[in-house]
């Protein structure tokens, strides 16, 4: 069915493009036809409408603002052998480490001091090293033990008991990338271990759903098979969803290969450039307005740079794919003898949270911590419904200023950052337009700078 519509999509005449982007401006999403129609595009003057088209409905639908977070790595002890992975039980050369109870808590406190609040557990699979036990006792121990406000998790998929006992354990989003929807390829790329079935795979998200998880984040990840098909594949599968839950996925990410050291595959089999990394970035934000575009540092500054005004939503900072990467060498952590697990995949964008936050604000744009939705049950259904029906917004530009304040009062101690952020928070605080809202607002700011934390709407 994808190739099909992939196969009788042309790019479109300029008058037929124009209907599209009218189309995408009513943010109700894009059909598959649409869609590919888009993903045909090569014209620069149109790429670079398409992009701008994207940042606008970003804006529309979450204001200025772009979300935060960083990545914890559990554990590399993995039992699949997939070809691009660095964690993959093949690779002989590897250090493995499952990180402890205190390491995780370690890490995740170094996270917290640098200004996060909201974390992403990732983990390989192995039903020792890293079974749901041990991925549930990280998250319980994260939220007792540290202030972080969200954890979400990329964790191997399971069945829904499991499911259900993870999201008991307070998980925000479940994330889970099918890699390429092509079967052959994924077949090809997955020479062994229980991620081979994919079928499995491509019925995780509806387990989790069932299991109680109303947020969902799916990817495929760029380079394995032509981008077109499996940025479309990847639409379609968030329109399932939709149609059968009432709710998008929440994330889409986009991660583009990146080399492995213990890798087996050298390259990519199917690069995608930069041009075509921004036009993926912008048609997902087209055809799914609701979803959180997420792109991590995988890419380079640059890239993040243009994408976040062109239909990305949230971006990772100051990451390390290492478990124990925070404390250990390759950090500013306390403890470089500690010896770390190998990484996963290079990092092409390794500035600070501070550099990344001051960039964010340098270019209008607002840098934002909250977690808000997740805590007061902006989740799932009711997401989909307020960020279709530009009821989001609001909340996303007055929690942004409010956390961006935190930030300054607790964290910032780079020239400069504090007041870039004090005009940003002015700004965004003048631009509200009901006046009680602005009111409110203004009010929870005035908490926060006399001492209060935690503060959101
Ligand atoms: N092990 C679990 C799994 O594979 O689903 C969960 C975490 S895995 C460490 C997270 C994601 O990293 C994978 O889904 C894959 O898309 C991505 N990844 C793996 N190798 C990569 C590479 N060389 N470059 C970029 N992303 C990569
Ligand atoms: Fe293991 Fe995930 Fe890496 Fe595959 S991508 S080898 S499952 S850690």
């Amino acid at each position: 069915m994808i190739e099909d519509i992939l196969d009788s999509a042309k790019g479109p005449s300029s008058a037929e493009f124009d209907m599209i982007l009218e189309r995408a401006g009513r943010i109700e999403g894009l059909s598959l036809e649409d869609s590919a129609r888009l993903l045909s595009i090569d014209d620069e003057g149109m790429l670079q409408r398409l992009t701008r088209k994207a940042g606008e409905i970003k804006e529309r639908v979450f204001g200025r603002r772009i979300v935060l977070f960083a990545p914890l790595y559990l554990s590399n002890y993995c039992t699949n052998n997939c070809l691009y992975c660095g964690f993959r039980r093949g690779n002989d050369d590897a250090y493995r480490k499952a990180l402890t109870v205190e390491e995780v808590v370690g890490e995740a406190k170094l996270l917290e001091a640098m200004g996060f609040k909201r974390v992403l557990l990732v983990s390989g699979e192995d039903s020792t090293a890293s079974d749901l036990g041990y991925i549930i006792g990280a998250v319980e121990s994260i939220y007792r033990e540290t202030g972080m406000r969200i954890v979400h998790v990329n964790v191997p998929p399971m069945d829904v008991g499991s499911f259900r006992r993870l999201k008991k354990s307070g998980v925000g989003v479940y994330q889970c990338f099918q890699e390429t929807y092509h079967r052959p390829t994924y077949e090809s790329v997955h020479p062994s271990g229980r991620k081979r079935d994919y079928d499995y795979r491509a019925g995780a998200m509806y387990r989790a759903v069932e299991a109680g998880f109303e947020d969902v984040g799916i990817g495929a990840l760029l380079g394995l098979y032509d981008y077109r098909f499996d940025c479309l594949a990847t639409i379609a599968h968030s329109r399932q969803l939709y149609e059968r839950y009432g709710a998008h996925a929440h994330t889409i990410s986009v991660p583009r290969l990146r080399p492995a050291p213990g890798a087996e595959l050298a390259g990519a089999p199917f690069a995608v450039d930069d041009s075509d990394f921004k036009k993926v970035v912008a048609v997902y934000r087209l055809a799914v307005p609701s979803a959180g575009v997420v792109v991590s540092t995988r890419e380079s500054r640059g890239i993040r740079e243009e994408v976040v005004h062109g239909g990305g939503s949230q971006i990772s900072a100051a990451s390390s794919t290492i478990p124990g990467g925070y404390a250990g060498p390759s950090g500013d952590g306390p403890n470089p003898e500690m010896k770390v697990g190998v990484e996963q995949f290079k990092t092409d964008d390794n500035r600070s949270l501070k550099e990344v936050l001051t960039s964010i604000l340098k270019t209008g744009l607002v840098p934002s911590l909250c977690t808000a939705c997740y805590r007061v049950g902006r989740t799932g259904e009711s997401f989909t419904e307020m960020a279709l029906s530009s009821k989001m917004g609001r909340f996303c530009k007055a929690n942004s200023i409010l956390t961006l304040q935190e930030y300054i009062l607790d964290c910032d101690n780079m020239n400069g950052l504090r007041e870039l952020g004090m005009k940003a928070i002015e700004k965004v605080l003048d631009e509200i337009g009901e006046p009680d809202f602005r009111r409110e607002v203004a009010e929870r700011l005035k908490e926060i700078r006399s001492g209060k934390r935690d503060v959101y709407l």
